[in-house]
């Protein structure tokens, strides 16, 4: 019977302790992939797939990378979904007795993947482990590229717990998720978990981990920090999530987790809250049909210089604040860059300087950094003088501090700049980075190299004189090493010391006892100097290490001011002013606008608008007008304002005065939803659900077009009541826009209800969409003229007219009752009606009619026809 050589047989048994990855197996110059994964690689990375002998009578499918383009071909993997596991030669396989001992050195997977190749800049990449059951949720979740690890529970009933949870990972939107048990058996988590946020997932069950096991592993990990402990005291989700994230660190990456130096914990109750569908609807990261960052409010918002900041402003995006004073510091800060324009920029130009330190660091202190990476972190780190300069020229409180507290890293910025040259080269094996003067053992190794190099001169002349030889060289190549070349007519002349090394067509090739031992000298002091420099590189590595918390501050506070900067920045150039906040509940905004559409329409101008809610006379404001009027628009940009308020930014309106909300719920009409491709009303129910649960009166809510999914009278009898439901229990504000115009009603019979209506005119066969939001409503939707504006074919319009005006012609039309139009049901009632009727004079045979029978038959028609009319 056939075996696996030794070899397949190692490969095997490391396969089987990896099996849920992708194995890289190195052999030589290659990473090769076996069976069935080299099936899976060759399709996804399409490389040809080969064959090798294994033992087995079949050959084994193989296909391999060459191992410096390795990080590529795994970023691409990771892309599309896998795990790699990496096994490397752990020793010289020319050295090695039998076979060469291997080992899998780290798991590269979508929620750890460091290569900054497959890294968007400024987006934090996070793997979130989550523990959830009947009685509550933990997640704890850590960007492996920055070493930021943070952690949050709830502890509740299930249903508030798995928002939670939903609203959380929304907003972290993790890459990939360990989870347990208890969140995989929860089926309608997870499919909305797959649908929304789509991450790589692990079930990771340990059930020998308890509390208190978790709690000492936390501990150790961070070192014994006390800190951790009392910040987890008494968070049992929390905790337990945190030691699954660290034991699957452990096993992923082994013990580059360093740069992981704090477990940030924090209450959910401590931000805004905001669903993954209100984030959506917002368009707030990415449109909602291209799903691009382009269009979106982080694309109007972000004039970030460095990518700390970047994903700093995101984060305070996804988390806006509750804490009015909290609140005015950011804008204080702000506000003090919009007044001072040139400080502004000077500061934006020094921040274009700065590297991204937070990724540095964890870069080098995971010990996968080079050369440059210690250059760039060098060039950021010159720019601090100049940077707390300015800042403490400012005098503004907030900004002063943030200098003082900004560690300028002199002690680094010296040894870097002693140690390492300008420009470094790419590879640290190679040499030639390291500053000379730094070392004086590295100075001695390298004058000696280079003084040999003047003595092998010397010999040639040396020995050219000595032979009568005028064409003797000294010359070197790789493999030969140093040796003295005589064309073959001098042959005669070649001394009897002359050692023969190596024989070519028209030369002979010689060593002496003297080149030896020169050659020993420049090629040895060659070569110490490099391994002297790597071991330098290693020096400093471990010193940068030490200062990671340092670093990582310094970091932090350049990307505050990064973040400051780039509002200012947006708030001077699209004219944003400073919102004042309050905690009345009272939201008031002039000339208010949205921030996204006023910057794509073009040669337009876009329509300022007002608005004034609170929570008494102007609580649900029920806004009409016909399609296209600016309905939905209006009613996003008045929650885009508060939100941007809450995070500190200035605004897009001439004054606001912010009520301080705790939440802000959307909910888009499944019409106007298609794109997501869930438009059925289950969904949108879902959502309005959910909405009721947990608004409360300090919450924001937009509704638009609710109830639009489903028939007339369902939708609009659903829309009613949730409306009653909102106005007499909830009493939140509320922003409703409705093609029912009947819901208009609703102002006179309940307290804080108001209608609003957004103006446009009908001039001839046009419609001009005025945009000004006023009081009142309307019942006119000018669905054919905006038919015609979209230029449906002039014959087809013309017939609407028509029709529009058999039905109309039947209804009184009053201004201030409602209009009842005929529904959708109604007309299909109609169209079946004639159908029927029209069948049966078709199937009339009239010459098998009696007289009698033909009078009869008519009679009865024409009450059918008269039937019909009404
Ligand atoms: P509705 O929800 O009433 O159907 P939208 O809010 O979707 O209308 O607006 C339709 C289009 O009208 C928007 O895409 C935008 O181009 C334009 N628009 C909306 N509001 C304004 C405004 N205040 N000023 C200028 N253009 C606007
Ligand atoms: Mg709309």
């Amino acid at each position: 019977m056939s075996q696996l050589t030794p070899m397949m047989q190692q490969y095997m048994a490391m396969k089987n302790q990896n099996k849920d990855s992708l194995l890289f197996f190195r052999m030589g110059d290659f990473y090769e992939m076996f069976f069935e994964d080299a099936k899976i690689a060759s399709r996804e990375l399409e490389i040809a797939l080969t064959g090798r002998d294994c033992g087995l009578d079949e050959k084994a499918p193989m296909c391999g990378v060459p191992h410096h383009v390795a990080e590529t071909y795994i970023s691409r993997l990771v892309d599309k979904g896998h795990k790699v596991a990496v096994c490397e030669q752990m020793e010289d396989p020319a050295l090695a007795k039998g076979l060469v001992k291997r080992q899998v050195t780290r798991i590269v997977t979508p929620g750890t993947i460091i290569d900054p190749g497959a890294l968007d800049e400024k987006t934090n990449n996070f793997l979130a482990s989550v523990y959830f059951d009947d009685y509550g949720a933990g997640i704890s979740y850590v960007d492996n590229s920055t070493g930021e690890m943070f952690t949050t529970e709830f502890i509740g009933e299930i249903e508030n717990s798995s928002r939670f949870l939903l609203d959380e990972l929304g907003k972290i939107m993790p890459s990939e998720i360990i989870c347990n048990n208890g969140l995989v058996d929860n089926k309608k988590i997870m499919s909305t978990i797959k649908v929304k946020i789509d991450p790589y997932i692990n079930l990771v069950e340990d059930p020998s981990l308890n509390i208190d096991s978790s709690l000492k592993l936390i501990e150790e990990f961070f070192d014994g920090d006390p800190n951790v402990r009392n910040r987890l005291k008494g968070k049992v989700y929390s905790a337990i999530s945190a030691s699954r994230l660290i034991g699957y660190l452990k096993d992923t990456q082994f013990n580059r987790l360093e740069h992981i130096m704090e477990l940030q914990h924090y209450e959910p109750q401590q931000y805004m809250l905001m669903d993954i569908s209100t984030r959506t609807n917002l368009e707030i990261h990415e449109t909602l049909r291209s799903r691009e960052r382009k269009g979106a409010l982080i694309g109007i918002l972000d004039k970030t210089q460095t990518a700390m900041g970047g994903r700093l402003l995101k984060k305070w995006l996804e988390q806006p604040l509750l804490d009015r004073t909290q609140i005015n510091s950011r804008l204080d800060m702000v506000e003090f860059f919009v007044d001072n324009p040139i400080t502004l920029d000077e500061v934006r130009e020094i921040l274009r300087e700065v590297y991204d330190i937070e990724r540095l660091s964890s870069k080098i202190a995971t010990g996968n950094c080079t050369a440059r990476d210690m250059a760039a972190l060098r060039q950021s780190i010159s720019q601090l003088p100049q940077l707390k300069s300015i800042l403490d020229s400012t005098e503004l409180d907030n900004l002063q501090r943030l200098q003082e507290e900004m560690d300028p890293l002199d002690d680094l910025y010296k040894i870097l700049n002693e140690t390492i040259i300008d420009d470094p080269p790419l590879s640290v094996k190679e040499g030639g980075f390291i500053k000379s003067g730094s070392s004086q053992e590295l100075d001695e190794l390298r004058s000696s190299g280079s003084m040999g190099k003047e003595w092998l001169a010397q010999l040639e002349q040396k020995e050219r004189q000595r032979t009568g030889i005028k064409t003797l060289k000294v010359g070197y190549n790789r493999v030969m090493g140093y040796y003295i070349d005589i064309t073959k007519t001098n042959l005669s002349l070649v001394p009897d010391d002359y050692i023969r090394k190596q024989t070519l067509a028209n030369s002979e090739r010689y060593y002496t006892e003297e080149l030896k031992r020169l050659e020993e000298k420049v090629v040895g002091a060659e070569e110490k100097a490099v391994q002297l420099e790597y071991e330098i590189f290693q020096e400093l590595r471990d010193y940068i290490k030490k200062q990671l918390t340092r670093l990582q501050k310094t970091g932090k506070l350049l990307a505050v001011l990064d973040c400051i900067g780039g509002l200012a920045k947006v708030a001077s150039a699209n004219g944003f002013t400073r919102p004042k906040l309050n905690n009345r509940g009272v939201i008031s905004i002039r000339e208010g606008r949205h921030p996204v559409v006023e910057a794509v329409i073009e040669h337009q101008l876009f329509v300022p608008n007002d608005i004034e809610m609170d929570n008494r006379e102007n609580m649900l404001h029920i806004i009409t007008g016909p399609n296209m009027a600016g309905k939905s628009t209006f009613m996003r940009q008045t929650a885009i304002i508060v939100l941007l308020a809450q995070m500190g930014s200035f605004v897009p309106a001439k004054e606001a005065d912010i009520g301080i909300v705790d939440r802000i719920f959307t909910r888009i009409g499944a019409s106007d939803n298609l794109s997501q491709g869930e438009s059925t009303f289950m969904v949108e129910m879902t959502e309005v659900s959910n909405i009721l649960r947990y608004a409360t009166k300090h919450s924001l809510l937009i509704l638009d077009e609710v109830g639009r999914g489903t028939s007339t009278y369902d939708g609009l009898s659903i829309a009613w009541s949730v409306i009653e439901h909102i106005a007499d229990h909830i009493k939140a504000k509320t922003l409703f826009a409705t093609h029912y115009h009947e819901l208009t009603q609703l102002e006179s019979k309940a307290r804080g209800i108001v209608n609003y209506t957004i103006l446009a005119e009908e001039r001839g066969e046009d419609v001009v969409f005025l945009r000004k939001v006023v009081r009142g409503s309307t019942s006119q939707s000018f669905g054919i003229q905006v038919a015609r504006l979209a230029g449906i074919r002039r014959e087809i319009i013309q017939r609407a007219n028509e029709i529009l005006s058999m039905i109309e012609g039947s209804h009184t039309f009053n201004l201030h009752k409602p209009v009842m139009k005929p529904n959708q049901k109604q007309l299909d009632l109609l169209d079946y009606k004639k159908d029927f009727f029209i069948d049966r004079v078709k199937n009339v045979e009239v010459n098998q009619l009696t007289p009698i029978e033909a009078l009869n038959l008519l009679n009865s028609l024409v009450e059918d026809a008269r039937n019909l009319k009404e």
